[in-house]
């Protein structure tokens, strides 16, 4: 098989792939693409222009009437229609809006053009759910982080209440990331699952600075095994 410049990272929300991700990339000086941001965008928009989420033909020609940026301005991380979506994607109810829309199919294959256009022979880590089995089969390194329930859970609750949100309820947080784990690994278009040839990291138990440095000796080995310059 010959393989693209992509390192994949995969994983359910709250194993500290995004950490992971955002730092192997500044660590190797590449491109960092975070796709999740991607879904909650398009779930933002819909759900303000009161898209009706159950018509595929509404569904499609909202998409072809959108105009989407990654990253085409220091600061901004995603604009739709000109306006930039980066702080308001990250709030709660845009994670429950983000995960139903991305069950639907022309809204993936919308996303996997946009994604595969945006790495375009790029070195660069794109960080998802599907990366490593659908968008880029073909990625030179893969990895599965994942971590145990409890352990999200608990990193999510931890979150909130530095933000300062009260009446957080831990056990309501491990049903609601329990929750999100079945709608990602259940759906029909592109589930949630690890690659054959994805490696297993587990970081319930292991420190960040670990991870990481693993993960970057195996991406340079592998890199100067296949011939990718990083
Ligand atoms: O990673 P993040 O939590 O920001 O992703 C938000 C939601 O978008 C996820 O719960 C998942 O349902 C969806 N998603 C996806 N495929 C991706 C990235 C995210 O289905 N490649």
């Amino acid at each position: 098989m010959s393989h693209c410049s992509v390192i994949a990272i995969d994983g359910p929300s709250g194993s500290g792939k995004s950490t992971v991700a955002k730092s192997l990339a500044k660590e190797l000086g590449i491109l960092y693409i975070d796709t999740g941001a991607m879904f909650r965008a398009l779930a933002y928009v819909a759900n303000e222009r009161s898209i009706p989420l159950d018509s595929d033909s509404e569904v499609e020609s909202f998409l072809k009437s959108i105009k989407v940026d990654y990253q085409s301005e220091e600061g901004s991380l995603i604009k739709v229609d000109g306006i930039d979506l980066s702080e308001r994607i990250r709030e709660h109810h845009v994670s429950k809006l983000a995960s139903i829309i991305s069950q639907i199919a022309p809204v993936r294959t919308f996303l996997l053009d946009f994604q595969r256009e945006l790495a375009n022979s790029k070195v660069c880590v794109m960080e998802g759910r599907d990366i490593g089995t659908v968008v880029f089969p073909e990625a030179f390194c893969k990895f599965f982080v994942t971590a145990s329930i409890e352990v999200r859970a608990k990193r999510r609750y931890d979150q909130l209440l530095d933000k300062g949100q009260e009446d957080v309820d831990l056990d309501q947080l491990k049903k609601d990331v329990k929750k999100r784990d079945d709608k990602d690994m259940g759906r029909d278009v592109a589930p949630l699952k690890k690659a054959d040839d994805a490696e297993l990291v587990d970081t319930s138990e292991m420190p960040l600075d670990t991870v990481i440095s693993h993960l970057k000796g195996m991406v340079s080995n592998r890199a100067s095994e296949i011939g990718i310059n990083l």
